[in-house]
C-alpha cells in the first residue's frame, strides 16, 4: 500500500493542493492520499491563521466525492502547541506498520526550507520526500534524497486568496464551490491582515 501524506495549514485549501494531490496519486501510484492540517504550523505563526475547525472543515468539503482522498485530525487532536512533520510521519508509520509506504508531498516552494526542517534525515527514512512543480519555484537542485516531480501545477496560494477575500475581490474557480460558500457563510478572512 502506498500512502501519499500532503500537509499544511490549508488556510483556506484551494484547487493548487487538489491538482497537486491528483497528479501525484496519479504519477505515484499511491493508493490514497491525506491530507494533514497542521494546528500550530511551526514556520508561520505571524501570519492569520484561521481557526483549525473551520480549516477542517474546508478540507472536509473539498475532498468530499473522491473516496481516494481523505483529511486527518492527527495533528489538530494531539497535544501539545506545535505539529512537526518528523512526529506526524512516525506515529503514522507506527499506526499503519511496514506493509505502509509512505510519501511526502510537497510543492517547490518547500526546497528553500528544507534546511530549517526538524529531523530531516528522519523524515527521509520514514517516508519519500516528494517535491512537485509549483509556479514560481524551482524544482532543480534538490538534494539527493529528495524525489521531485514534475506535475501539471496551477498558481494559485492561499496568501494570495485572503488577500484577494479582504480586498473584495472573487476568488470563484480558485477554490471548490462548497469551500466558496463555506467562506463567503462565515465571513472569513475579512480582515486585511493576510
Ligand atoms: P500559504 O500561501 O498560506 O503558504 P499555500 O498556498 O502555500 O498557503 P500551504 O497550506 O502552505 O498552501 O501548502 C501546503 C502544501 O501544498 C505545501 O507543500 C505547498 O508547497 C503545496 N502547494 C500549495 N499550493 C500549491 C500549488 N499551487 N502548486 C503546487 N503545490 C502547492
Ligand atoms: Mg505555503
Amino acid at each position: 500500500m502506498k500512502i501519499g501524506i500532503l500537509g499544511g495549514t490549508f488556510n483556506p485549501v484551494h484547487l493548487g493542493h487538489l491538482i497537486l494531490a491528483q497528479e501525484c496519486q496519479q504519477k505515484l501510484k499511491l493508493d490514497k492520499v491525506v491530507f494533514i492540517p497542521a494546528k500550530i504550523p511551526p514556520h508561520k505563526t505571524r501570519r492569520m491563521i484561521i481557526d483549525a475547525q473551520d480549516r477542517y472543515q474546508m478540507l472536509k468539503l473539498a475532498l468530499r466525492g473522491n473516496p481516494d482522498f481523505e483529511v486527518s485530525r492527527i495533528e489538530l487532536d494531539r497535544q501539545g502547541t506545535k505539529s512537526y512533520s518528523v512526529d506526524t510521519l512516525s506515529l503514522l508509520k507506527k499506526k499503519w506498520g511496514d506493509e505502509v509506504n509512505l510519501f511526502f508531498i510537497t510543492g517547490a516552494d518547500a526546497l528553500a526550507e528544507l534546511h530549517s526542517w526538524k529531523d530531516m534525515d528522519k523524515i527521509f527514512k520514514i517516508a519519500r520526500f516528494i517535491i512537485a512543480t509549483r509556479p514560481g519555484y524551482c524544482l532543480k537542485n534538490a538534494p539527493a534524497k529528495v524525489k521531485a516531480v514534475a506535475i501539471k501545477a496551477i498558481d494559485i496560494s492561499a496568501t494570495d486568496i485572503r488577500r484577494r477575500i479582504a480586498g473584495g475581490k472573487s476568488i470563484r474557480y480558485l477554490v471548490p464551490d462548497a469551500v466558496l460558500k463555506y467562506i463567503e457563510k462565515k465571513k472569513l478572512y475579512k480582515k486585511n491582515n493576510l
